[in-house]
């Protein structure tokens, strides 16, 4: 190896090992033991593939999770497909809201009955994780009252994780997330006339 080569090495070498003194001395003060409230807002794509990414991590560690969608989508769900057959519970908002929905008694209701499920879910100690897909917009269009999610999510078990997904989540969840996670738009095909793709984006 010449001089060149092996100063190269030294440094690198040097490099890695402050990184690690820094990372193990941060690893090293996350102490505590407790549930997490996560939100993943933004106008990017990935928000509920990540929420449900994480419930399959969940499930693959023999934990125990549950879902409520409280956008009933026009396509059927792949995720659900899967963890449906391994115990995980969905919930999918009824007769109820989609973006085509314009009756907003139907949709206050349909909101209503969907948040008595997930207020079910954040009670129940035997779950580990909570997913509440798109539960932004619920709370955007006034039909679930944003402080009866907040107490609901701080009285849960202490060791419950929960997720919120969708966009332009409101401060007052904001303010008591552990996690908050923006997925920005750099870039989408649907711009550029790609349609929605089974497998893919549903
Ligand atoms: P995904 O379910 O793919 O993780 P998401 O949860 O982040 O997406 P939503 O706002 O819930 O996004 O939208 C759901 C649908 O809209 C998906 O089919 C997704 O591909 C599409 N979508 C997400 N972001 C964008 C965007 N910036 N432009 C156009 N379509 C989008
Ligand atoms: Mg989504």
């Amino acid at each position: 190896m010449s001089d060149k080569e092996q100063i190269k090495k030294e440094k690198h070498q040097q490099r890695q090992q402050k990184l690690k003194e820094s990372i193990d001395a941060k690893v090293a003060k996350a102490t505590k033991e407790q549930g997490v409230f996560m939100v993943i807002t933004g106008n990017g794509k990935g928000k509920s593939t990540a929420g449900f990414g994480t419930v399959l991590r969940n499930v693959g560690h023999g934990q125990k999770a549950a879902v409520v969608q409280f956008i009933k989508g026009q396509w059927p769900c792949g995720e659900r497909n899967v963890l449906e057959k391994l115990g995980v519970k969905f919930c999918v908002m009824g007769t109820g809201f989609t973006w085509n929905t314009q009756d907003r008694e139907l949709d206050t209701q349909a909101a209503q009955a969907a948040w008595q499920d997930a207020k079910a879910m954040l009670a129940d100690e035997s779950l580990d994780l909570v997913l509440l897909d798109e539960l932004t917009y619920m709370v955007s269009y006034h039909y679930i009252d944003v402080e009866e999610v907040v107490a609901a999510i701080k009285n849960r078990p202490p060791m419950q994780h929960v997720i919120i997904t969708g966009r332009a989540c409101h401060r007052a969840l904001l303010d008591i997330a552990d996690t908050i996670s923006e997925v920005k738009p750099t870039r989408h095909a649907f711009d550029n006339g790609v349609k929605a793709r089974i497998g893919f984006d549903y």
